[in-house]
């Protein structure tokens, strides 16, 4: 049995039998990896709270070669993003993150570049700052870092120059209105939208997550979920999440929230 290490980022879990757990992480030299801790939740496991979602650490496994599932030995958290997890509309945003990277990425395949954008958009979420910001320039990233990024200076289809009036966002890029007729399952974006993705995606990270935008931020993680649903084949789970969260901030008698 391989004793393997690795930089990693706890994108799922979920309880198996009486008392251990199939974690699923993010890591820089695999990918995506499914390992089971066992004992994990026992009061008294030497996991220990550890491997809470979103967590950013070393982990160490065991790899027996026959399955696709890693024995965990353990897992030291460096970064637990303590703040991220007491937020609920953070923790929304950034459940979503670790549900486009868990389910654009197969097992095993190694992603250093996504490993990086997902460490980067999980502190950027840990910190001050607007949660669904962090969440649409991943969004945007995430397609380029794929190898899916969306042509938006012409139509995809016939050529024609962006801008054109009533533009939609199919997989390769915007589409005008004629030739996305009957084209089935496409998103509609504002000109305001279109011009804020690529601002976005042409800054600096850094200047990505303030550069003011007007109200532009709510359209475009609607957009680049129905975007990233499409290139997945189906609904995203956290998305339903991230809506009843943004309906529950405007409640009466509720605090405005950034979603
Ligand atoms: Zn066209």
């Amino acid at each position: 049995m391989a004793l393997g290490r690795s930089a990693a980022v706890v994108i799922g879990t979920f309880p198996l039998g009486e008392s251990d757990s199939v974690v699923t992480f993010f890591s820089r030299e695999h990918g995506r990896l499914r390992g089971v801790a066992r004992a994990a939740r026992r009061v008294r496991s030497r996991f220990a709270g550890s491997l809470e979602l979103f967590g950013h650490g070393q982990l160490v496994f065991f790899d027996g070669g026959r399955s696709e599932l890693v024995r965990i030995d353990h897992f030291d958290v460096t970064e637990p993003f303590a703040a991220l997890r007491e937020d609920l509309d953070r923790i929304a945003h950034a459940a979503w993150i670790t549900e486009v990277v868990g389910r654009l990425t197969g097992e095993r395949d190694r992603q250093p570049a996504l490993y990086g954008l997902l460490v980067r958009s999980l502190r950027a979420m840990n910190a001050p700052g607007r949660a669904v910001r962090v969440a649409v320039c991943f969004g945007a990233r995430v397609l380029d870092v794929l190898g899916q990024r969306p042509r938006l200076d012409r139509c995809v289809e016939c050529g024609r120059a962006y801008p054109f009036p009533r533009a939609i966002l199919a997989e390769a890029g915007l589409v005008c209105e004629p030739c996305g007729a009957g084209a089935g399952f496409v998103v509609p974006v504002s000109a305001a939208a279109v011009a804020a993705f690529a601002r976005l995606r042409a800054a600096r990270w850094e200047e990505a997550v303030v550069m003011p935008l007007g109200r532009a931020d709510a359209e475009l993680r609607a957009v680049l979920d129905a975007h990233v649903s499409r290139l997945i084949g189906q609904p995203m789970r956290s998305g339903h999440f991230l809506r009843q969260v943004a309906a529950f901030g405007r409640a009466p008698g509720r605090g405005s929230m950034d979603a």
